[in-house]
């Protein structure tokens, strides 16, 4: 097999030459016509039961072949058998919760995990009974209606990390799901670790320009079949402009990530040396849980660099008003940097009480970094945190 950078650059791009183009087309096509009834019929049975490609496509809500292509470039990417993609990374998960429905209706996952993700999950929405646990007790609590086990590594926003091996041992014939949104498959590959669903908000770094909202799940073909049946069943899709984005900027997702990373390791070490920061979070540094697994199971530390003020929420806050190079905005992922505030922000919708026991504090703000010089990242934000108003040090001094 081709070496991974080569793949990013080539991968569902087979049938290009054939087609006589050299960047894929754009299908917006939203039905397709049936001229031969039994193969349009054998088409649509094949589409709806979940086969990845039929003859025909017959409608757009069952198949797109510029969505086709960028899943199977996306497979490539996770060596899995198959890719399925959908509108965002919630309607992602939302399509294995289903699926997964079928087999037990009993969740077990690891936080912390993605605001959204805990949301849906804690709320029974897809009626299902999430049970939230450790790493550690995933094989005390298993049950027989026991169908998934959910784990996020590196874990958003605190960037711990969850041993895939032994999470997958643990969970013995239930099948585990990782969120590997942060790692993307540059930096690691869970399905080679034994995991059965490999998710990815492809808003974040799979996209990369943030101009495009996807997610994707990368699985085998016979786990493949059910997502894509749930898919054509409540129309969770993935637009085929959407789907050129993101195929777009995969050939330059290892450029892209491994500059980013180069520029966080950078961050973090100079964000712990600075006296306005109480605590860095980056497996780069050994400060967050699982620190040394970004040896094994990851290929490097990764992009994202949390971190804590000395003065709290204050604090914060004024940072996000002061960064001017930096983009004070939620999300990841993209060419640019940006910073956000987990508490006030994406993990608003976690309880505050289970914010605090994981480590998300009111002076906790997430770094997204780019691939802009780090200097001039470096600047602006040291800029930003001095700029924190003398007030806020006395405030938080009274508090
Ligand atoms: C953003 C994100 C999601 C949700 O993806 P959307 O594309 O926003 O629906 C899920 N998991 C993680 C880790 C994320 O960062």
């Amino acid at each position: 097999m081709t070496r991974f950078s080569t793949r990013a650059v080539h991968a569902g791009r087979d049938e290009l030459r054939r087609l006589g183009v050299h960047a894929p087309p754009i299908d917006l096509s939203t039905t397709y016509p049936v001229t031969d009834l039994d193969a349009g019929t054998a088409s649509f049975d094949a589409l709806v039961g979940g086969q990845a490609r039929a003859d025909n496509p017959i409608y757009a809500r069952l198949h797109n072949p510029t969505v086709a292509r960028v899943e199977d470039a996306l497979a490539a990417l996770e060596g899995t058998g198959a890719c399925v993609a959908f509108g965002s990374g919630m309607a992602a998960l939302t399509a294995v919760l289903m699926a997964r429905r079928a087999h037990g209706a009993h969740v077990l996952v690891v936080r912390p995990l993605y605001g959204t993700s805990d949301h849906l999950l804690a709320s029974g929405l897809c009626g299902i009974e999430a049970e939230f646990v450790e790493a550690g007790e995933i094989a005390s609590r298993r049950r027989a209606d026991t169908t998934l086990v959910i784990v996020e590594t590196p874990a958003n926003p605190t960037l711990d990390l969850v041993d895939i091996r032994a999470a997958v041992a643990a969970a013995g014939e239930v099948p585990v799901l990782v969120d590997s949104t942060f790692a993307t498959p540059v930096l690691q590959n869970p399905a080679a670790l034994g995991a059965r669903y490999v998710l990815h908000s492809a808003t974040k770094f799979l996209g990369g320009h943030g101009d495009v909202i996807a997610g994707v799940v990368c699985c085998a073909d016979e786990d493949a079949r059910p997502l894509r049946t749930v898919r054509a069943a409540t129309g969770g899709l993935l637009h085929p402009l959407a789907a050129y984005l993101l195929h777009r900027g995969l050939p330059t997702l290892a450029l892209r990530v491994e500059r980013a990373q180069k520029n966080a390791e950078v961050l973090a070490e100079r964000l712990q040396a600075h006296p306005s920061v109480a605590k860095v979070f980056y497996p780069g540094l050994g400060t967050v849980r699982n620190a040394a697994l970004h040896w094994t199971q990851m290929r490097g530390p990764g992009c994202l660099v949390a971190f804590e003020l000395a003065h709290g929420h204050a604090a914060a806050a004024s940072v996000m008003r002061e960064v001017k190079l930096l983009t004070p905005a939620v999300s990841l992922g993209s060419v640019d940097t940006l910073i956000q505030h987990p508490a006030g922000l994406t993990h608003r919708v976690v309880g505050e009480a289970d914010q605090l026991a994981h480590g998300i504090t009111p002076g906790l703000l997430r770094l997204s970094v780019g691939i802009e010089h780090v200097d001039d990242l470096w600047a602006d934000l040291s800029r930003a945190l001095e700029a924190v108003p003398a007030g806020v040090h006395r405030d938080a001094a009274a508090a």
